[in-house]
């Protein structure tokens, strides 16, 4: 019963209903399908002698420890460890069940095996995308993608879209999340939806074919791709009247790029579109929405479903769950997920306006929303990717800085050792658009100094190109994704690549990956 009303009312419901809720869902979850169906979630709760009777209230979540993506990599004793996280059913236990019983007496035999291939059955998978060696499989059963179109369905009532809207899914076809979330929030949305693969597919010129023909009303991409997009669109006199709504996933969305997106739409004569971005990561298994806010109002934050999943608050350092409000890392329980089942997963996303469950300003619904900023910060820490010039560089801060500058459109920052030597210093190349004729040397002085102000480092050389040379330099049309950040530093590759031609990225969210990786 309560169950029903997590799900049905789940717009609706105050903090400390939700929490209620949640724990319940929780410890049934735990109970029937986690702890004796999970190989890595049945070990580990043994030897931390928790049971799924130990779960009363949602603070006991925090008994569990946290899974990161370490512990989801292979190593050489462990080579599939991804399937630890598998729920496999045990026929026995599900067989001895009083609800199976019951309902093989009513519905026969038959019925009950086919619920339970759908339930238990994995039959579609997703990958990872990061900088890890091989992509990790996420799978899905048939409950799992009703539970995805579910979330695809939310997306679009988030976003204000309409039946009878028709969306063009610009995101590269890829077996990652973002492109199916957005197949199933058209489909499932009742939306009319187009899905052209991105650029690399059909390039720039056949987007553009759709965005004329097909003439859009809501339009999802990668955000450096569909900047690209609209300004080639405009360029070429293409109109679009009807676009309302631009969707984007896969990498942070800035408010100075808001605000360009919005002028060129506007160019293109959609007079009243909003910007809305999404976020998600492979093994949350889905990805939640903004709703629109009123132009020049700040974002009212990700709105999330608490029905099918719980999102914690820690301090990174600590491990503590903060109170609402508190930024700090994103820490994600799903809730009857089924398939590859991760438990307290440590994003390394750091919101830095934490979560609120107060009522959203703009659309009212009372759910749990995601505020500020989101950055993937332990991310770059790692990799070692952190120092340029000798000096700690936030990836995250130097990508606002220049979406939100001025007279400039597309950009690349690029990095590379003087002379090519590994020994000799970095260099710090910045490649980027320049519009509305703004004076050059003006410009310059103007970058020089933001990236000093925010990022404490001058940019050695400042290279201004027309829209066709940065599309060239980011690998529009060429790439599955463009790059906003090359590292051609001899020292880089050493560590980071496996084999001298393939250059490495970071990609919107600060997280570095390979052209290979990126492709699968
Ligand atoms: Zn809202």
């Amino acid at each position: 019963m309560s169950r029903n009303l997590l799900q049905s009312r789940w717009e609706h419901l105050s903090e400390s209903v939700v929490r209620k809720l949640q724990a319940e869902q929780l410890q049934r979850y735990l109970r029937t399908a986690v702890l004796p169906f999970s190989a890595y979630y049945g070990k580990l709760f043994q030897e931390q002698g928790l049971k799924g009777e130990s779960f009363c209230r949602l603070e006991d979540l925090q008994r569990i420890p946290f899974t990161s993506k370490s512990d989801l990599l292979s190593t050489a004793e462990r080579p599939e460890r991804f399937k630890e996280f598998i729920l496999v059913p045990d026929p026995g236990v599900l067989a001895r069940r009083p609800a199976t019983i019951l309902r093989a007496l009513v519905h026969g035999r038959q019925r009950v095996k086919q619920d339970f291939e759908a339930e238990f059955r994995p039959i579609f998978a997703t990958f990872t995308t990061g900088r890890s060696a091989e992509p990790i499989p996420c799978f899905f059963t048939a409950r799992d993608l009703d539970r995805l179109a579910t979330a695809g369905r939310r997306l679009v009532e988030v976003c204000a879209a309409r039946p009878g809207d028709r969306l063009l899914n610009t995101l590269p076809f890829a077996p990652h999340l973002a492109f199916w979330l957005a197949h199933y929030a058209g489909t499932a949305g009742g939306v009319l939806t187009l899905s052209s693969g991105g650029g690399k597919v059909m390039g720039t010129e056949g987007n553009i074919r759709h965005i004329r023909k097909f003439k859009p009303d809501v339009l999802i991409g990668i955000p450096t791709f569909v900047y690209h997009l609209l300004h080639q669109a405009a360029e070429e006199g293409a109109r679009c009247e009807n676009l309302r709504r631009i969707v984007l996933g896969g990498e942070k969305v800035s408010d100075g790029l808001r605000l360009k997106l919005r002028e060129l739409a506007l160019e293109l004569g959609a007079r009243n579109v909003d910007i809305v971005a999404t976020y998600g990561f492979t093994e949350a298994k889905l990805a939640w929405s903004e709703c629109p806010a009123p132009h020049g109002e700040p974002s009212s934050g990700y709105h999330l479903y608490p029905d099918l999943g719980i999102m914690e608050v820690i301090d990174p350092r600590t491990g503590e769950t903060l109170p609402s409000g508190r930024p700090g890392e994103l820490v994600f329980t799903p809730l009857e997920a089924r398939g590859t089942v991760v438990l307290r997963y440590r994003t390394g996303d750091y919101a830095d306006g934490g979560l609120t469950y107060e009522p959203c300003p703009y659309c009212g619904r009372r759910l749990p929303r995601l505020l500020g900023n989101i950055s993937r910060r332990s991310e770059i820490k790692q990799v070692d990717f952190d120092k340029i010039k000798g000096t700690l560089v936030d990836f995250n801060e130097l990508e606002h800085l220049l979406d939100d500058a001025p007279h400039i459109g597309a950009w690349q920052v690029e990095l590379r050792k003087i002379n090519d030597d590994p020994l000799e210093l970095d260099e710090l190349i910045l490649h980027v658009q320049k519009v509305n004729g703004a004076d050059e040397g003006q410009l310059r002085r103007e970058l020089t100094e933001r990236c000093a102000r925010h990022i404490e480092i001058h940019p050695n050389r400042i290279l201004f190109h027309n829209a066709d040379e940065i599309r060239r330099l980011q690998g529009v049309g060429r790439l599955l994704k463009e790059e906003k950040l090359v590292d051609h530093r001899p020292k880089a590759h050493a560590v980071e690549r496996q084999d001298n031609s393939r250059p490495v990225t970071v990609n919107g969210n600060g997280c570095v990956e390979s052209n290979l990786e990126k492709q699968l």
